[in-house]
């Protein structure tokens, strides 16, 4: 495989500091330019971040030195140099689809962990082991853009990566609706726990956007493609409630769900552990070996015991049981900045290049 160069777009937040990790020893990436807003430019990374590197690694070595570019200012110099790149940066909604497309019309591929353009028809919203076909539509993209290579592809919220990945495969079995509440990591907010002490011993039943989010973007994700666009699915329907809890990183899901034909048990337990998708399938550098973990365990899975689990790339979930109100209701955790931001958009880009969309 070729190495391809890689920017980071917000390389200085909470999800830009995860790309940087997993970029350090990445066999097909490398990280060419870091970028953020005016604020940061000019500066070199380590300072750049003085004071809110939140990892508990230190900084890769690789970019401690490198200087933050102005991500509005630099952008041509820096398309020309890169073969695509990551963005995760907090503006309003429409600066971010000016920023991705003015990238994309740049010719520069751009994979991105915003919600702005997550229901743009034609910009395929992707989690590799679900919906990979879903890429199909980049052609009709790069045409309505006039690109012959640049077009954006993003990857879903965070707080929904603890529970769809797991009703995926039970989708035999027609999912008739669901209900789901999170209890989401502070790290989902850019936080920890000092720049968010009002979490200690507290929990706060309000995300902005969330609710809709977590309830909408799945019929996306289980849509279908026609004529160059996403049709989104008319069903299931999904009720959302999410809480930010005193967490530092992981989701978890607390799910309800009824089906058209109620599986037993057993049949959900052995649907999840045969699920494997394309990534497992193509070997991909950060596909975990396997997507899915039950654990038998009546206390799993645990945010700070599970969501490492392979890297902080498995979904894990636990205390499968039947349920008065829906047929059955299940635990779901997975990591948010990895599986649930950088690692699923790195997975995402592993995705592109194993299928040829970022050498065109
Ligand atoms: P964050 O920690 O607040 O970081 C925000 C980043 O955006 C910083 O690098 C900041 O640069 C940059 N930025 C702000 N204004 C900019 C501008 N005008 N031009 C270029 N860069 C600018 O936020 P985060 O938690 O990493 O989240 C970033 C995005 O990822 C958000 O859209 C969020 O919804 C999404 N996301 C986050 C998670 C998660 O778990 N945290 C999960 C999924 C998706 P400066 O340092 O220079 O200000």
């Amino acid at each position: 495989m070729k190495r391809y160069r890689v920017a980071v777009v917000g390389a200085t937040g909470m999800v830009g500091q995860r790309f940087l990790t997993l970029l350090e020893h990445h066999p097909w990436f490398k990280a060419e330019a870091l970028l953020a807003s005016g604020r940061s430019a000019g500066k070199p990374y380590r300072e750049a971040v003085e004071g809110r590197w939140a990892l508990d690694r230190p900084i890769p070595a690789f970019a401690r030195d490198m200087t933050v570019l102005d991500a509005d200012r630099d952008a041509g110099s820096v398309a020309e140099r890169v073969d695509f790149l990551f963005c995760a940066v907090n503006l309003p909604k429409e600066q971010i689809k000016a920023l991705e497309e003015r990238y994309a019309r740049l010719e520069v591929p751009v994979i991105s962990n915003n919600s702005a353009h997550r229901f743009t028809p034609d910009v395929p919203m992707v989690i590799p082991e679900i919906n990979p076909e879903h890429l199909g539509v980049i052609p009709a993209q790069r045409k309505r853009l006039g690109t012959r290579r640049g077009f954006i592809a993003v990857k879903s919220n965070c707080s929904l990566q603890s529970y769809v990945p797991l009703l995926h495969p039970l989708r035999s079995f027609g999912i008739e609706r669901a209900a789901v509440c999170t209890y989401q990591a502070i790290s989902g907010a850019g936080k920890t726990f000092s720049t968010m002490p009002g979490i200690l011993d507290n929990v706060i039943p309000y995300i902005g956007g969330e609710e809709e989010k977590s309830e909408r973007e799945p019929l996306k994700i289980w849509g279908t493609q026609q004529g160059g666009e996403i049709v989104l699915a008319a069903s299931p329907v999904i009720t959302a409630q999410c809480l930010r809890v005193p967490v530092s990183d992981g989701h978890t899901a607390a799910v309800f769900v009824s089906f058209e034909k109620k599986p037993s048990r057993e049949e959900i337990l052995s649907a999840w552990e045969k699920f494997e998708g394309e990534p497992q399938r193509l070997g991909l550098p950060s596909a975990p070996k396997r997507f899915l973990h039950y654990f038998t365990e009546d206390d799993r899975p645990q945010p700070r015991l599970d969501r490492d689990l392979e890297g902080g790339m498995a979904v894990s979930a636990g205390r499968l049981r039947e349920d008065a109100v829906f047929d059955y209701r299940f635990i779901g955790l997975s990591h948010n900045t990895l599986r649930g931001a950088a690692g699923g958009a790195v997975l995402l880009a592993e995705l592109l290049a194993a299928e040829g969309y970022l050498d065109q």
